[in-house]
This record gives C-alpha cells, structure tokens and sequence, in this order.
C-alpha cells in the first residue's frame, strides 16, 4: 500500500535498471524507497529492448572500469537474487576487412585471431569479408530480465514500493521536501533520485535544475531466422561499429549499430534503418534476409564524454542524477547502483569501486567535459 500522507526518503523516477537497482541498494541500505514509473510494468523502455552483453572490452575507461567492476555481482549475486546464474557465455568477435584491419584494438581482454578462426567460431561471416579480428573471450550474454527482476524483487523485500502509471508532472519544494505530482497521486520525498533514462533531462527541466545535455539516440535491432540453430555463434560485430549480430531466443538478432539522435519517447525502428541494416548484414555474411522475424528499437542516451552522470546536482537541494546509461548501463547497473547509493549518502565510493579507477568526479553533473 502506497502511502502519499508519508515523506519518503528517497522517491526514484524510472523503473529501469538504473532506477531499480538504486533503490533496490538504497532499500536495503534502510531507507524508504518509493519508486515513481510512468509506464504500467518496469523495464518497457530501453531496458527492456537492448543487446543482453557483458563485454570490458568497450566504451571509454570509465565505462570498461565499471563493467569490469561489476563482474562480481554478476558472477556472485546475494544468496536469493537469482534462480539461474546472471551471465552465460557468449564470447565476442571484432572483426574487420582488409581496409580496416589496423583499427582492430588489441589487449589483455582479447586476442588476435584470423579469418580461418573467424569463420570457425562465426560461421555466418563472408570469406570474402574478412581479413582478421579479435576475440573476447570473457564477453557473456546477461539475463536482463532475471536481473531486473532480482533487483526489484530485493527492493521490495527490503519494504520499497513502486507507483506504476505514475508519470511526473511537476515539483514543488516545501520545507526542505520535494512535493512530486504525478498520474497515480502526490507524493513527498526528501531527495529525488533521476534514473528517467532519456526523459532525465526533461525532469531536470520540470524541477528547475541545470540539465546535462542528455542525448538519446536510436538503435535498431531485427531477430531472423537465419535457417540454423545459431546458438552456439559468438556476438560478432564489425570493427568500424557499423553492424553486429548475436544469438537471441533461437533466433539470430542484427543490427546497424545506428546512433540517430531522437527526443525522448517510445522508440520504433525505422523503414531505412531496417533497409540499411539488412544490406549490411548481406554484405559482410552468407545470410540472405528474406523475412523479419521480430523488430525494435531503444534509446540509448549519452551526454558529451559519454561517462554516467551520478552526483547531486549542485544549483538545488536534493536532486540526484543517474542519468546517461549510454549503450552500457546493463553491464555496469551493479556497480552503478551501490555508486548512487554511497554518494547520495554523502559516503565516498565504496573501495572495492574505487579500487578499478572509478572516481566521484568522473560522474558528477558538474563536471567540465560535460
Ligand atoms: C538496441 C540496444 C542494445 C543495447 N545493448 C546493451 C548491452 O548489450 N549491454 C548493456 O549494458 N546495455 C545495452 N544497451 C543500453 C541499455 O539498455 C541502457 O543503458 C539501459 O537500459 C538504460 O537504463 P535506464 O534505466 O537508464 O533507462 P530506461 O530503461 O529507459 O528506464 C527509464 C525509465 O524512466 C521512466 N520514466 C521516464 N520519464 C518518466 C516520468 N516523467 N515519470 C515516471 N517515469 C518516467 C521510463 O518509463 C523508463 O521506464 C542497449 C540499448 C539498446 C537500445
């Protein structure tokens, strides 16, 4: 039961992974937790409709440095998170023609293989294709669906409560509380937590704070039915990001790894996207796309440097970010989470983040690379 007489500690926006796994840490840290969602079911936007990858081996250092941090949770989720493990093994190929050969990355992650072990491990790439590529070993496909459950679950356990069909519209201070209005009531709350996802700037807007300058940006992703069990196929993506495919639900899921800048909204793939992404995928495999068996998009959504935003905002009181997830916020939701939670407190880091390269400055809202 959902009380709106009581002031919450900590009212969440956004019943995404970013939102539930910061309640589900600050619940357990004792706090009342109330979870604000517009839509009627956790994880319809852009959590619900990514890529399902761990991988270390991608974006910049702050985002390798909190996905390698949060390989524990993964591998070790408290007792009770989970029925099955959170990680299964998929393995990523970069792979790259003989003009792009030299924008391969290399590292301790990875290794150097060549186009024979190319077409062995991806059975799907064109010969013609390929001239070399890297493979990743430790990249796994994550459960998204049994992690945000597992969060959710555990907030609740620990007495948080989410409001579903419970849009914001608008803010008031009062006494050093924040009075929220939303579709599903009123609520009162000492801090706001943003994990709006691609609406977190519009928040900022509805609250009166400075916004980030979040951009959301489309990405399409078809299922096929490529005419074999592909199950056993690694993630294989071309090196200059302009396709990748990986197995989904026995089906083969591709994409154009397209960027398109969009506003805030429930995102549908395109016509000319589809078209660009089937001409891809023909190009560099033997595939022939006669049919779709499934399509979507999401809005993945960045701010400049491509970095989280996490930290309080400094022109008003009690208004925290956890915005700007990117393509990333799956992989990173575990070390993210207890982030939030220890700087929302005022606490520093916890040491076993910190000790990765992970700094407060890195994600705060005012930081000058913004
Ligand atoms: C095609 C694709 C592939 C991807 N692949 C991967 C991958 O392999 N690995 C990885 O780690 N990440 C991946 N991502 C990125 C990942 O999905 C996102 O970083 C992550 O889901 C963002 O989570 P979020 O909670 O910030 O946003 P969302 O899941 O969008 O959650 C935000 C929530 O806020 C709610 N909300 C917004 N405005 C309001 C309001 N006014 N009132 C109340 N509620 C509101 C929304 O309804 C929504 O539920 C991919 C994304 C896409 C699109």
């Amino acid at each position: 039961m959902i009380e709106t007489t009581k002031t919450y500690d900590f009212l969440v926006i956004g019943a995404g992974i970013a939102g539930a796994s910061a309640a589900y840490e600050l619940a357990r840290g004792g706090a009342s937790v109330l979870i604000a969602e517009m839509e009627s079911h956790p994880g319809y936007h852009t959590t619900g409709r990514s890529a399902a990858i761990f991988t270390e081996n991608y974006g910049n250092d702050v985002i390798r440095a909190l996905t390698s941090a949060s390989r524990a949770f993964f591998e070790n989720p408290p007792d009770g998170f989970c029925e099955h493990p959170l990680l299964s093994p998929r393995g990523m190929l970069m792979v790259a023609d003989k003009a792009r050969l030299d924008q391969l990355e290399l590292g301790e992650l990875v290794t150097r293989v060549d186009a024979d072990e190319i077409t062995h491990r991806s059975p799907a790439v064109s010969p013609a294709f390929t001239a070399g590529g890297t493979w990743e070993e430790g990249a796994s496909d994550i459960d998204v669906h049994a992690l945000l459950q597992g969060f959710l679950k555990g907030f609740k356990k620990a007495g948080g409560l989410i409001a579903t069909n419970a849009e914001i519209q608008s803010f008031s201070r009062e006494d050093g509380c924040w009075q929220v209005a939303t579709r599903a009531g009123n609520f009162s709350a000492r801090t706001i937590v943003n994990a709006a996802g691609a609406w977190a700037d519009q928040i900022a807007g509805l609250a009166g704070t400075k916004k980030v300058g979040l951009q959301p940006k489309r990405r399409t992703a078809l299922t096929i039915d490529p005419g074999t069990s592909p199950a056993s196929w690694p993630l294989t993506n071309c090196v200059d990001e302009s396709w990748y495919f990986k197995p989904e639900a026995g089906d083969l899921m591709i994409s154009p790894a397209d960027e398109t800048p969009s506003p805030p909204c429930d995102a549908q793939p395109d016509e000319l996207d589809i078209g660009i992404c089937i001409e891809r995928i023909e190009a560099a495999t033997t595939l022939k796309i006669n049919r779709l068996v499934s399509k979507r998009a999401g809005l993945r959504s960045f701010v400049a440097d491509k970095s989280m935003v996490c930290g309080y905002a400094d022109d008003i009181d009690g208004f925290f970010w956890l915005a700007g997830q990117g393509g990333y916020g799956i992989q990173t939701s575990p070390a993210m989470a207890r982030i939030a939670a220890a700087l929302v407190r005022g606490h520093p880091i916890p040491a076993e983040i910190s000790a990765f390269g992970v700094t407060a400055g890195q994600l705060a809202p005012g930081r000058s690379t913004l």
